[in-house]
């Protein structure tokens, strides 16, 4: 009697009945469950989008059962700062994103976003592959308020309390609260106690701050100021956008900036990053440019010379010379004879005319994958136990669009380990969803959403380069969103189970 009133209850609870065969159970797996803690031999029981059960369990009569042959079973990946929501209308079984195992994005990064609503109805309507929750951007905003063309200076007051009105609506409606991309010169303008009254109104919201900081080369010591302060006078969470350090004569202190990081937490700040694993960056050619002089010929010279690498640095876009598209920086100045340094001042000119006679051209008009960076800063911040991964990447062209999180488990796991697997996976899942206040995912638990991947160590590795940034990864045997499989045989299935997820 006492085992047919649990039955019952569990029926109850569950809201279904496993005699209808209903279920799956992904059996013979090690679970790593993304909290971090060792894998262990079970079994996983799936429900709807849900995981109802989990350890040593019998298959059920009449239910599906995958055998996981002894490969590892972990949640779905959380890309913390990802920018493939844009090819979501074109390619929406998002094979960037499911081959390497990430069934959530998270957008509305660098000070760029869609509004709430606007996807709400996009991921209810269309329908994708991958999950996506969002930030608010400081430039959208901005954009809103001041007008495109108005957005070389500082926000009046008047500005700022409109803007803070649209964020607090936007983060009720589920955003997860405010990112800035204060390096890019449409926000670079903005001063520190604008950005501050925004992070405030945020923060009232039980929001948080991401933020693409100020610099990440010459003034990387102001822009890391600045977002401690954000954190201490907020008292919210707040995390460092594809943390790097891309000034070489800085090269090898992430120590030093790690101890920094550290002791403003020991202070109480929440402070937090996410990191990618490449020593190049992708960006715009006038990041270059710390000092916004963009004919100055010193500048660009400091530009080849310590903030990225001409001849690892390739040009990924070109609008007004295709024929640049794919060659280095270096390579670009011996075509045009001259030195890398006068090259990069003409692209820039090129570029901005070309936009000034193209206004409606909606493609990227520009962009550049900048080698900056070393790999034993990479390495330490990747080791930080606070920080998480990030992609940063799209569909196409640097190779962090399709192989980030691969790379990770490869690089740093199998090859040269740096990591545990329970742990590169925490930073993946469960520390991931932490850092978001998303509920209800990034750990294999009953209750949790059945986002999951199946995983072969044995296998894993990423094949994305800068030559091909699309190409697949190996070792993600299978991927499920919502408890529908996604990602098989290294191909989409066609499911589109991808919802937005709202901030709680
Ligand atoms: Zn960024």
């Amino acid at each position: 009697m006492r085992s047919k009133l649990s039955g019952f209850v569990l029926l109850f609870l569950t809201g279904f009945s496993y005699g209808q065969n209903t279920s799956t159970l992904i059996t013979e797996v090690r679970i790593i469950d993304g909290t971090g803690i060792p894998a262990y031999v079970g079994s996983v029981r799936v429900n709807g989008n849900q995981i109802v059960d989990v350890g040593n369990l019998q298959a059920l009569p009449g239910e599906q059962v995958i055998k996981g042959q002894n490969k590892f079973l972990c949640p779905g990946f959380i890309d913390a700062h990802s920018h493939h929501f844009s090819s979501l209308r074109a390619f929406p079984q998002a094979a960037a994103t499911n081959n390497q195992g990430i069934t959530t994005i998270v957008i509305g990064q660098d000070g760029g976003s869609y509004s709430v609503d606007s996807l709400r109805s996009w991921m209810s309507q269309r329908k994708a592959a991958v999950n996506v929750a969002t930030y608010t951007g400081h430039t959208t905003l901005r954009e809103q308020v001041m007008g495109e063309d108005q957005l070389l200076r500082a926000a009046t007051s008047a500005e700022i309390s409109s803007m803070q009105q649209m964020l607090a609506e936007e983060i009720k409606k589920g955003s997860l609260g405010l990112s800035t991309g204060l390096e890019y010169e449409p926000a670079f303008y903005s001063s520190k106690e604008e950005v501050m009254l925004l992070a405030k109104t945020a923060a009232a919201q039980k929001g948080r701050y991401i933020s693409h900081i100020r610099s990440e080369d010459v003034t990387l010591q102001d822009a890391v100021d600045e977002i401690i302060r954000i954190g201490r006078e907020t008292g919210m969470p707040v995390q460092i956008s594809h943390l790097k350090i891309a000034l070489h004569s800085q090269w090898n202190t992430s120590a030093a900036l790690l101890q920094q990081l550290q002791q403003a937490r020991v202070e109480g700040v929440n402070i937090t990053a996410d990191v990618y694993p490449y020593t190049f960056w992708n960006s715009t050619l006038k990041v270059l440019f710390p000092s916004r002089k963009y004919t100055s010929l010193p500048d660009a010279t400091l530009a080849v010379t310590q903030l990225c690498d001409p001849a690892g640095s390739v040009m990924v876009h070109f609008a007004p010379v295709p024929a640049y598209e794919g060659k280095t920086l270096s390579q670009i100045a011996q075509i045009r004879k001259e030195s890398p340094a006068q090259t990069l001042i003409q692209l820039i000119a090129m570029a901005d005319s070309f936009r000034k006679a193209n206004p409606t051209f909606s493609g990227s008009v520009e962009t550049i994958m900048g080698k900056a960076m070393t790999e034993n800063d990479v390495r330490n911040f990747i080791a930080w136990p606070l920080s998480v991964i990030c992609s940063d990447g799209g569909n196409g062209g640097h190779p962090r669009g399709y192989g980030t999180f691969t790379r990770v488990l490869y690089e740093y796991v199998s090859k040269q380990p740096l990591l545990k697997v329970e742990t590169a996976i925490y930073k993946m899942t469960g520390l991931t969803a932490q850092h978001l206040g998303i509920q209800k995912r990034g750990v294999i638990a009953p209750g949790y959403i059945a986002d999951l991947v199946l995983l072969d160590m044995e296998k894993v590795k990423d094949h994305a380069t800068i030559e091909n940034g699309k190409a697949l990864s190996d070792g993600i045997d299978q991927v499920w969103i919502g408890g529908q499989v996604t990602w098989q045989h290294q191909k989409p299935t066609g499911n589109l189970p991808g919802v937005f997820i709202a901030k709680e």
